[in-house]
């Protein structure tokens, strides 16, 4: 496709991806159509045979799912280079959602008998897929600290099934990170898959790519839609056959696809990806500011205060600190509860990356269905309270968490 050269990161939020409607709509229209026509037999079999570009079935491409991917793709490359010292060259597919995503990405690469290595405080959700789903397809997950890349290296030497590498930092709801740059190093010493869940982040303040990931996801419901309006996934990755081939092949067969409604919010989400960020992670810093000098708050995990313990490697690998943070309260449970109730201006809600402030309790929402001891073990403990930073004037934030800790 022509593009027009972009050089800066919001030019290729906004333009990246998108092509010129035949009819000159604006935008990218919704394509809500299940089949596409052919002109002939002949041209069937060309599309089919994917000598000629075209769309053939919903369930596996749609111009609206190509303008959301094409975009990510550019968003998770830019600046990069390849081993070939061009222009890094990824490819994205669209999903439902992002644990439709993460289900291609296990289901493509692993097989019976195989293992994935990650580590602890990982989503909810894929904490649950390495728990119930994956271990009677006999993939197994093996759960080490992987901030102590020693222990990393010797459980990869100690078991040769172990084929994949996956990675979430920051992860929810602590913001414990992991070094990128040492840990794919070390997978691809290994000869392993390396995956990493860039969700918190959003790819202007992380890039995984440029450590050599092989595969980069989100659930783009959150930072990259920014508005809460849609539910997605998506699987970016650098091995472009794969891609092509048998993730490809996983995603349109599990019936893993988005949808045109989605994609089109989806693409007018992350145009304003960086402008969103930059107003996040100001809002984000003044809010734990606040909160660290309160004195009904025990304690406030965010990376832009030098005292998280991860705040070295998030200042490396990390354009900002980001949006989201957790904080404990003095009075516990209890406390928390009577915090939540009494909001007035911020969410009452699960789910993260969207426009308003959302407040939620870990303990009895996003990690109820973990048993109370792995919790523990992750730090999720029951006074935690867990917030995405809107974008509303900070003010009103602030403002807002004052009355409700009086
Ligand atoms: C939300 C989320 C997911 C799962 O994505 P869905 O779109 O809800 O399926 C995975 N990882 C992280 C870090 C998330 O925040």
């Amino acid at each position: 496709m022509k593009q027009p050269p972009l050089s800066g990161f919001s030019s290729v939020c906004v333009h990246a991806g998108h092509e010129q409607d035949p009819r000159y709509a604006h935008l990218t229209p919704i394509y809500a159509s299940s089949t596409y026509v052919y002109d002939s037999a002949e041209q069937g079999m060309r599309r089919f045979a994917g000598e000629e570009d075209g769309y053939i079935y919903t369930r596996w491409d749609s111009p609206n799912f190509r303008e959301a991917e094409e975009k990510i793709a550019a968003l998770e490359a830019f600046g990069l280079t390849g081993a070939d010292g061009k222009p890094l060259l990824v490819k994205a597919k669209l999903h439902a959602s992002g644990m439709g995503a993460l289900s291609t990405l296990f289901l493509a690469h692993l097989k019976s008998g195989d293992k994935v290595i990650s580590h602890y405080s990982l989503y909810g959700g894929t904490e649950e897929l390495f728990r119930k789903i994956l271990p009677p397809l006999g993939i197994e997950a093996v759960i080490v600290d992987m901030r102590d890349l020693e222990k990393t290296t010797a459980a990869i030497k100690a078991d040769p099934s172990i084929k994949m590498m996956y990675l979430e930092t920051p992860a929810n709801p602590t913001l414990r990170c992991v070094d990128l740059e040492a840990l794919i190093a070390i997978a691809q010493e290994h000869r392993l898959v390396s995956a990493v869940d860039n969700t918190f982040a959003s790819p202007y303040l992380q890039q995984p790519f440029a450590y050599g990931a092989d595969y980069v996801f989100h659930s783009t419901t959150k930072f990259l839609n920014g508005h809460g309006t849609a539910i997605g996934g998506v699987l970016v990755g650098r091995d472009i056959e794969m891609m092509k081939g048998p993730v490809e092949k996983v995603h349109r067969l599990l019936g893993a696809n988005s949808n045109p409604f989605d994609s089109f919010l989806l693409t007018q989400g992350i145009k304003t990806l960086e402008v969103r960020m930059e107003r996040h992670c100001h809002n984000a810093m003044e809010v734990a500011g606040f909160l660290d000098g309160h004195p009904a708050v025990a304690q406030v995990n965010y990376l832009g205060l030098t005292d998280h313990p991860d705040f070295a490697i998030a200042s490396r690998q990390m354009k900002h600190a980001g949006a989201m943070m957790s904080f404990e309260l003095k009075g516990g449970l209890e406390a928390g509860k009577r915090f939540i109730d009494r909001l007035q201006m911020c969410l009452r809600a699960v789910s993260l990356g969207t426009c308003d402030t959302l407040i939620c309790h870990p303990a009895s929402m996003t990690h109820y269905s973990v048993p109370k001891e792995l919790r523990e073990k992750y730090d999720i403990t029951d006074g935690l309270i867990r917030v995405s930073v809107g974008i509303e004037s900070v003010t009103d934030i602030l403002n807002d968490l004052d009355q409700a800790l009086q």
